[in-house]
């Protein structure tokens, strides 16, 4: 299991992900939290947990990749677009503070 991939600005809502998950799924493990082509992406392992939780846990998991599609990878402000480069999404602040650079 590793972050090594998970944008700065998205720390807050994967920490906030990995909260939820330990409070209220303490039996599921966590194989993979990444962001592939900018979005989150979450692999948990279900195998311990009935389908009916399985699925609620997935609604619950949903909730916070959509919430990654508009949560700004650079500084974490919740006004970001996607760009339609396959990258992480940002707000206009830093998409333009990257385009100065
Ligand atoms: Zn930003």
């Amino acid at each position: 299991m590793s972050d090594d991939h998970i944008p700065s600005g998205w720390s807050a809502l994967v920490a906030d992900l990995r909260s939820t998950l330990r409070r209220d799924y303490p039996d599921v493990r966590v194989n993979a939290l990444t962001a592939d082509r900018g979005w989150l992406h979450v692999d948990v392992d279900q195998t311990s947990i009935d389908p009916g939780t399985a699925y609620q846990l997935g609604r619950r998991i949903q909730g916070f990749v959509t919430q990654s599609l508009s949560t700004c990878g650079c500084c974490g402000s919740a006004h970001a677009r996607d760009r339609g480069n396959g990258r992480i999404v940002t707000c206009d602040e830093c998409e333009e503070a990257s385009y100065d650079a």
